[in-house]
């Protein structure tokens, strides 16, 4: 933490934290809603880490954006749930690219898929020959086994 940090606040959602002073640089959206509406607010680190420790922290933003905190609850709750679904669709997402398999007779991970529509060609260019693959995903480039 450095001295020049300073505290901010979310009016959309209500979310506050520490960050750098970056001069008369436009804030950078709220990392939990995205919104834009962040607001300096008048506080010290010092001042903003103590009330956060003995909760009172709420009570003062709240004092401070009567109007605003009205909607907080739900804003959060909304963000919280898009960035739940976002959080998830990206760990599928990536955990599909992270599997490689390893072909089970060499061990060799240089496998390559073969694909629908490989099969597909295979089975119009060489009719029932073709069939044998089917359900067989892939083809070891080490071994040449299919698997
Ligand atoms: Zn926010
Ligand atoms: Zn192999």
């Amino acid at each position: 933490m450095k001295n020049n940090d300073y505290v901010f606040i979310c009016k959309n959602c209500g979310n506050t934290g520490l960050r750098p002073f970056t001069g008369n640089k436009d804030m950078s959206p709220c990392a939990i809603c995205h919104s834009k509406n962040m607001q300096k607010l008048d506080l010290s680190v010092k001042e903003y880490l103590h009330m956060k420790r003995n909760k009172s922290l709420q009570e003062y933003i709240t004092r401070l954006f009567p109007e605003e905190s009205k909607s907080w609850e739900s804003n959060l709750n909304q963000a919280q749930i898009e960035h739940e679904s976002f959080k998830k669709k990206i760990e599928s997402e990536s955990t599909q690219d992270n599997y490689i398999p390893t072909c089970p007779i060499c061990g060799s991970t240089s496998l390559s898929k073969i694909t629908n529509t490989h099969k597909v060609g295979k089975m119009f260019m060489f009719g029932v020959f073709g069939m044998g693959e089917n359900g067989k995903m892939w083809k070891c480039d080490h071994c040449g086994s299919r698997f």
